[in-house]
């Protein structure tokens, strides 16, 4: 008998275990109606009167060994588990963040930018809600000139209005500061037109103006083959045409080869192997004369690149509308920029 409370002892001693269920198994064999404690508590009547005392002594310190394994056992496996629920876990790994990605448009943005920058531009920004003047009257646009109408433009009322073009801000430069100016103006402008693949009511423009003495469109010719050989490189073809803005005099419209149908025709260039990326011209001296410069004495041109345009040609994106639509799918494409 003696023997067997030995072999107990160690056994409870040895007892290890992180599951509840065991511990519970555990505490039964011990300490239930028919364990090895009420079997042993059983037998004291069988143990020669001289050691019952004795016997008795070792069980009670058998039992309490028992009531303490138990209770330590299940202090540990609770707080384990309750640090497995726990938020704060130091031995995790930790999250990484995806990285975003620049959209497009900002990509040829910010390339168009550096390309200026480099011959000596610098960025001038102004704000998307313009007035008449700014938008209109100063940059010559007579009151009943096309552009104004309700079709073309988002009036907010009868005087204020979503910019149709960045030009408003060469007004703005130029009512402030003494010439010689040269400054880029990028930035979203707005006009009520109908969504489809090549056209949309928001798009961006990075508009160019320098003012100087001696500015011819000579000056005018060479910033643009500068800025056509940096953006696509040496071999792509461009064409100059006649146009009208009221703001410029003479006006020209530049057009580069179509890279999306290798100028074979598509419905981007409309099928005629060219796309219209950039008006421009030579300052008309009445804009000159609307800010307080003197036409006799300055003389400028500008430049205004539609960036949606570029974007769909630089990356042979055949929708504008994809530039919009926040589809991952697409925008995922960009990545690496
Ligand atoms: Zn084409």
């Amino acid at each position: 008998m003696i023997k067997n409370l030995e072999i107990y002892t160690s056994e409870i001693a040895n007892f290890k275990t992180d599951n509840l269920e065991e511990l519970n198994q555990f505490r039964l064999k011990f300490l239930g109606k028919k364990g090895i404690l009420i079997e042993l508590f059983n037998k004291i009547k069988e143990i020669p009167p001289e050691e019952r005392k004795q016997f008795g002594q070792d069980i009670n310190i058998l039992k309490s060994a028992v009531l303490d394994k138990v209770e330590t056992l299940k202090t540990d496996i609770e707080s384990k588990q309750h640090s497995r629920h726990s938020t704060l876990d130091v031995s995790r790994s930790a999250n990484y963040m995806t990285l975003g990605s620049r959209h497009p448009i900002s990509v040829v943005m910010k390339q168009l930018c550096d390309t200026f920058k480099k011959i000596g531009y610098t960025i001038s920004e102004g704000p998307d809600i313009e007035d008449d003047w700014y938008n209109f009257e100063s940059l010559n646009f007579t009151e009943d000139h096309p552009a104004r109408d309700m079709q073309d433009t988002f009036f907010i009322d009868e005087k204020t209005l979503l910019r149709t073009h960045t030009s408003p801000v060469q007004i703005r430069v130029m009512e402030t500061h003494k010439p010689p100016l040269h400054i880029i103006c990028p930035g979203r402008v707005f006009r009520n037109e109908a969504i489809t693949a090549r056209a949309h009511c928001i798009f961006h423009q990075i508009e160019l103006l320098c003012v100087d003495q001696n500015v011819s469109f000579a000056d005018m010719r060479q910033t643009l083959d500068y800025f056509v050989k940096e953006t696509f490189g040496p071999n792509r073809k461009t064409r100059l045409r006649p146009s009208y803005f009221p703001f410029t005099e003479p006006s020209a419209e530049m057009d580069i080869s179509c890279d999306i149908c290798n100028g074979k025709g598509c419905n981007i260039c409309k099928y005629t192997g060219w796309v219209e990326i950039l008006g421009c011209g030579m300052v008309d001296p009445n804009v000159l004369e609307n800010v307080g410069i003197d036409p006799h004495i300055y003389s400028g041109f500008a430049i205004g690149i539609g960036v949606e345009r570029l974007t769909q040609q630089l990356y042979k994106t055949k929708d504008i509308r994809l530039f919009f639509e926040n589809d991952i799918r697409f925008l995922q494409q960009f990545e690496s920029m």
